[in-house]
């Protein structure tokens, strides 16, 4: 008798409740092997090719290799064990090997390319048009375009930067665990909160040292520079931290400065086999910036309005220090703690106090309250086959009672979870068989979990991370697209995804949002008024400073990759000299000799935000004056919200998300809202 396999198991959700590690791997080995005798088929039809004969049979296979996989690694993600990571472990490089073969493909690319120059091409809809052109777009990024020898070398260099930036990972990390001080003297930790003390005592035990342990971990690290007032102790604990995997850090073999000119030559080198004058151009071919100068001038421009706000409060940061605290010369490891002072003396508010505020309940109330004012959409409790007790399972539906989406809401931070927030698609949605397949997300946060008997609380940061999650999954949801690679945030460009997510973080900040979603856990009191100004207040305290501590890392990272010879070493002579350059040119901070952060910026050197740091602000420009329609038109306006969803969330990636924000606020996208928002005003 053949055991039947629940991840085999489609349509429908997921079998949460029967999935066991041993399922995995044949699970896999039959989809793979389905995967590949489709992609056998669809490349060996005589047949010229049609939408019918190559896209629809290729996304129905891998359809159910994506949903299958999705499950696995979410699972992996959400309730680790073993067994669980070894199957998971086992199965991956195949997976990922998989899709590298089938992004190289040159018989499926030429399908594609066939399809796109047929007459039938003009008379596919416009989603259809964009999933093909995007579809030809990665194959060519991917270098199935290439001739065979230079493929082998492009190859090569892929191979070769994977294993960079594995390496640049682990030094970062090595070093940063490698490295502790012990401190035998508790006076010598006078100003660190307890529950760090507490942490650092156990850390020494365990190694069966007296006194405290220090490292630079952030939940050490952080309150240390924050709090501690011994000076020395900030100093010694910042030069570790700034000069992580350098020449000036603990080993030579875990400094990254090598790596950088490496990976850099390599990045060069793999733009200019595809074509591209730069890696620059490279990484802005699927973004929504057009070029290397715009995201320049965009930065630049945001950066000369930002400075005089950063220069205050860089000002009125240093007159505190010399005048309350009593420090003449206000270091780099004294910022963070004499803001931490200031901020105390001048908002006057904790983080546990407005905690109280939030109870769950009235939290969720409060969300689904103003998706369902603003999108026309009523989100009820529904049944499904889940993973762990505590996760929850909601259907979205219409105003005519029809099901739009569903969702899972995993909200709790445990042991064997995966840290952070995060929104990740279960099932897309599509067209199947003349029916829709109804999108599916996962919601996963890691907030305080309920405990002896009362409800779970929020610090009003992990509200706004609820929102923000929510953002991205109704972005997955709500999608009206049916075509598979567009619908959803699926093709989005890398630097509007963050648009709906930020975008729901505003509600957070808005009383009459607020004012019903709080209620005091004992005494059910809502938020007092005076305590919300207090918030507004401090939301943006030194913003000035942080925004030109955002833009200098993402002036760097696109000087680096767009005008940084890794070569000739021009027109600056190092990655360190464009560093200084940048800084001069925006930075109010000043910095120590010692500072080599740049050879622990993971983001840029391991991460896929190489070029692409800039996307952090860049989206926030479009999620803050997305929203300034809203301001205009009332926070809670539906017209509003039916025009946000019909124009930005429901179109997914079928069109370009410049298209879609000028088609929701009839003009291109102004800065005036993001600077407003961080009480920077415009300047005329
Ligand atoms: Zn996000």
């Amino acid at each position: 008798m053949v055991r039947s396999n629940p991840l085999l198991e489609f349509p429908g959700l997921p079998r949460f409740d029967a999935v066991e590690p041993g399922h995995v791997s044949p699970a896999i080995d039959e989809l793979l092997t389905n995967a590949r005798a489709t992609i056998e088929a669809v490349a060996a039809d005589p047949h010229p090719a049609t939408w019918d004969n190559v896209v629809t049979p290729l996304v129905d296979r891998l359809d159910r290799l994506d949903r299958a996989w999705s499950a696995i690694r979410h699972l992996n993600a959400v309730v680790n064990t073993p067994a669980l990571r070894d199957a998971f472990h086992a199965n991956l490089p195949m997976v990922t090997a998989f899709y590298a073969d089938l992004g190289q493909d040159t018989r499926l690319f030429g399908k594609y390319r066939a399809l796109k120059a047929s007459p039938a091409f003009a008379e596919l809809d416009a989603a259809r048009r964009r999933m093909i052109d995007n579809e030809l777009r990665d194959f060519r990024l991917g270098g199935a375009e290439l001739p065979d020898d230079r493929k082998t070398r492009f190859k090569a260099i892929q191979e070769e930067l994977a294993d960079l930036a594995a390496q640049f990972d682990e030094h970062v990390l090595d070093t940063t665990n490698a490295w502790s001080l012990y401190v035998e003297n508790e006076s010598e930790l006078a100003g660190v909160p307890a529950d760090v003390k507490v942490e650092a005592r156990s850390a020494a035990e365990a190694e069966g040292h007296s006194g405290w342990k220090l490292t630079l971990q952030m939940p050490c690290y952080l309150p240390v520079m924050q709090y501690a007032d011994n000076r020395e102790l900030r100093r010694t604990l910042h030069r570790a931290y700034a000069t992580r995997a350098s020449e000036l850090g603990m080993k030579p073999e875990w400094n990254n400065g090598p790596l950088i000119d490496r990976i850099l030559q390599l990045r060069k080198e793999a733009a200019h086999l595809l074509g591209y004058r730069n890696f620059a151009e490279l990484s802005l071919v699927p973004k929504m910036a057009q070029s290397s100068e715009e995201v320049l001038r965009f930065l630049r421009d945001l950066g000369q309005r930002a400075k005089p706000y950063a220069e205050r409060d860089y000002a009125e940061l240093t007159t505190f220090a010399r005048e309350d605290l009593g420090m003449a010369d206000c270091a780099p490891w004294d910022f963070a703690y004499a803001a931490e002072k200031l901020k105390a003396l001048r908002y006057a508010f904790s983080e546990q106090e407005v905690r109280q505020y939030f109870p769950e309940d009235k939290v969720l109330a409060g969300l689904f309250r103003v998706v369902e004012t603003l999108y026309g959409i009523s989100i009820q409790e529904a049944n499904a086959p889940v993973w762990h007790r505590s996760v929850r399972f909601f259907d979205v539906r219409g105003r005519d009672g029809a099901l739009v989406g569903q969702f899972y809401f995993d909200l709790y931070a445990r042991a064997g979870k995966q840290g952070g927030a995060w929104m990740d698609d279960a099932i897309n949605r599509r067209r199947l068989d003349g029916t829709i397949q109804h999108p599916v997300a996962y919601m996963t946060c890691n907030l305080s979990a309920p405990a002896a008997g009362r409800p779970a609380t929020f610090t009003h940061r992990e509200v706004i991370t609820l929102f923000h999650e929510f953002g991205h999954g109704l972005h997955h949801l709500l999608t009206q697209i049916d075509v598979p690679g567009v619908s959803g945030i699926q093709g989005v460009e890398w630097d509007a995804v963050e648009l709906p997510s930020q975008f729901m973080e505003n509600f957070c900040w808005e009383w009459d949002v607020i004012n019903s979603m709080t209620a005091h856990v004992d005494t059910g009191a809502p938020l007092p008024r005076t305590l919300f100004d207090r918030m507004i207040a401090a939301k943006n305290f030194e913003s000035g400073m942080g925004m030109v501590r955002q833009l200098e890392m993402a002036l760097f990272d696109m000087l680096l990759h767009a005008e940084y010879d890794p070569d000739t070493h021009e027109p600056w002579e190092s990655s360190e000299a464009l560093l200084a350059a940048v800084r001069h040119e925006i930075a109010v901070v000043p910095r120590p000799d010692y500072d080599r952060l740049v050879n622990s910026f993971s983001h840029i050197f391991e991460g896929g935000y190489a070029a692409g740091y800039y996307s952090y602000k860049w989206a926030e420009v479009l999620s803050a004056d997305a929203y300034s329609l809203f301001e205009e038109q009332g926070v809670l306006s539906p017209i509003a919200g039916a025009r946000f969803r019909d124009e930005v969330l429901a179109r997914g990636g079928s069109r370009p998300a410049l298209e879609s924000f000028v088609a929701f606020r009839g003009r291109p996208p102004r800065l005036d809202a993001l600077l407003r928002h961080n009480g920077m005003t415009v300047a005329s």
